[in-house]
């Protein structure tokens, strides 16, 4: 069996804060426990709001943290032919297939599927796509692509499961290694995005695609990701790749209870250290003395 491989896999969206701090403090933590190796990947698919400073701010910050990390960072905005191929190779399949809906059109669509009744929603709570664009013939889709109509790539649920029954499910094991199955519920993603309207990917592409490319063994990440992974190991089947073994750790709150974010005014490690904080106090409050 290969070496147990992590990563850390922060989005340069904004400075990295405390809950990104104790996420790669686990991962280091577990990796030298269990004589592993800790990756990082950059995760900047999104071009709009990825920033070149933000990359270089992130290395500081970590290096500030103490972390050190295998081999070179990958970053997903150098792998878009391989997103593409994987993308291509569901579509060629009939598994994923272009919908050319705005946001308010989804919305509205949905809305009308479900009458009197509440819209269906996904775990992130985006409505579930009532596929319209799944309805497009062969013709009316290549002359929408020809004249390069914007559009997002969606899974084929039905088709998805046909191809890939299931039952699905994956391990999840604790920091003390304990282990369990945990069964997943693919199907409550419905119609799902898996690639955007400006990159052939979304993050459930990228993150299943790469991480079966760097060879990650465990996943460890925050909480919020946990209903995601039902969706990631129906990926794992269709694309035939291997599924890690998940942890999912509580997220930090801060005082109100809220998720940390930058955009709820979280400090970043960046505010902590010009406060003057040493990054072994930092890793000792967080427990990881
Ligand atoms: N890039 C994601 C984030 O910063 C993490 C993705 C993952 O660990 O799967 O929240």
């Amino acid at each position: 069996m290969s070496a147990p491989t992590f990563r850390f896999a922060p989005s340069p969206n904004g400075r990295l804060h405390l809950g990104h701090a104790y996420s790669a403090l686990l991962n280091a933590r577990l990796a030298a426990r269990w004589s592993g190796r800790l990756l990082l990947r950059i995760e900047d698919i999104d071009p709009g709001r990825s920033r070149p400073d933000l990359v270089a701010a992130l290395g500081d910050d970590l290096t500030w943290l103490g972390l050190r990390f295998d081999g070179p960072a990958r970053r997903q905005s150098e792998h878009m032919a391989v997103y593409r191929a994987n993308l291509d190779g569901l579509a060629a399949r009939g598994l994923a297939y272009p919908c050319f809906c705005s946001r308010a059109e989804v919305g509205a669509a949905a809305g009308a599927a479900a009458g009197d009744g509440a819209i269906p929603r996904d775990p992130d709570g985006a409505p579930l796509y009532p596929g319209t664009c799944r309805h497009l013939s062969h013709g009316a889709i290549a002359g929408r692509l020809a004249r390069s109509e914007p559009h997002t790539w969606r899974l084929a649920m039905d088709r998805a499961l046909a191809t890939a029954p299931g039952p699905h499910g994956f391990t999840a094991f604790d920091p003390d290694g304990a282990a369990r199955t945990v069964a997943a519920d693919p199907a409550r993603w419905g119609d799902t995005v898996i690639a955007r309207r400006d990159v052939p990917t979304s993050y459930h592409l990228a993150v299943v695609t790469d991480d079966a490319a760097q060879g990650i063994t465990h996943v460890v990440r925050g909480a919020d990701l946990l209903a995601a992974t039902d969706l990631h190991v129906l990926l794992q089947a269709l694309l035939g790749v291997g599924s890690p073994r998940y942890h999912h750790h509580a997220l930090l709150l801060d005082a109100a209870g809220a998720k940390l974010a930058k955009s709820r005014g979280s400090q970043s490690l960046a505010d902590l250290r010009a406060q003057g904080i040493a990054p072994e106090v930092l890793r000792a409050r967080l427990g990881f003395a």
